[in-house]
């Protein structure tokens, strides 16, 4: 038996079919397909999970409306997001402010995405790392989170860069979990349920430095594909954090324990490897065929 993408549990009688990414976007963009996973070619109008019809529906009136209307305005989003750029919540209850939305739309498509193939894809070495990401406790965590109007994520670091061109892009990371998409002249990169780990380590002047590198580059060659470094540098940076996300949930709030620790020099304990992210950088940009050798 099936069971909703949304809310886990079995589809009784007549399913739906959630779009991944929605029509309506799609024919905005105009995207067809994409090779994806680096597996293969993908149409985006053909993802799609199976969902409840309130919950498919639901999701469209809560967040995918007010989310396509937020993208209208690139500018004010962007001004909006990095407001929200240094904030650690320990605390996490159901929020409807930008961040909260973008971070919601980002999960959904990124575990539709996994979710599609794990229940379409044969290759059993890919349908071994969908399920990694589908069947465990995180996702299951996610749809409770969105059970309780928390929101279809559980807390993830999203940054937010601005570029000059307008071609789409989506690129995802299965370990560790992470998400590009660039849609307009907006780049959103998130790192999901990393409990705000990367944002603790990246932020502040660090961010801004990053920031200030990417677009300088951007000044010298029009041609620099900035989010691909955006997204190197921030998933390689992930993947040298010593620390591992951890949540607790109750009814009203879920708990992020991620940056709390017991050890008496934090600064040095969680220190993390600049050389080894480097070398990991250029690892995932090889990867995703921007630099070469
Ligand atoms: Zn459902």
């Amino acid at each position: 038996m099936k069971v909703c993408f949304f809310c886990s549990k079995p589809i009784i009688g007549k399913k739906t079919l959630e779009h991944i990414i929605p029509d309506s976007l799609l024919g905005k963009l105009g995207i067809k397909e994409k090779i994806l996973h680096g597996q293969t070619k993908t149409q985006y109008s053909r993802i799609k999970v199976p969902a409840h019809g309130t919950c498919n529906s639901e999701f469209g009136s809560r967040y995918e409306n007010e989310i396509l209307a937020l993208l209208e305005s690139p500018d004010s989003l962007y001004e909006s997001l990095i407001q929200d750029e240094n904030a650690i919540l320990l605390q996490y209850q159901p929020s409807s402010d930008n961040a909260a939305l973008i971070t919601t739309w980002l999960s959904k498509i990124y575990y539709g995405l996994f979710y599609n193939d794990y229940l379409k894809v044969d290759s059993s070495e890919w349908n071994e790392v969908c399920k990694e990401i589908i069947d465990n406790d995180n996702f299951r965590l996610i749809q409770q989170s969105y059970e309780k109007n928390h929101g279809f994520s559980l807390p993830s670091s999203l940054f937010v860069f601005k570029t000059n061109n307008e071609e789409f892009d989506l690129v995802t990371y299965a370990l560790p979990q992470a998400i590009l998409i660039k849609i307009k002249s907006l780049v959103f990169i998130l790192c999901i349920a990393d409990g705000y780990l990367t944002k603790a380590y990246l932020n502040g002047e660090k961010i801004k430095l990053l920031k200030d590198y990417l677009s300088n580059e951007l000044k010298l060659n029009p041609k620099f594909p900035l989010h691909s470094f955006a997204f190197a540098e921030i998933v390689a940076l992930r993947i040298n954090i010593p620390k591992t996300p951890s949540f607790a949930y109750s009814n009203e709030f879920m708990l992020n324990m991620s940056t709390s620790t017991s050890v008496e020099d934090p600064q040095s304990f969680y220190k993390v490897d600049e050389k080894k992210i480097i070398e990991d950088k250029k690892d995932i940009l090889r990867n995703m065929n921007i630099i070469e050798t």
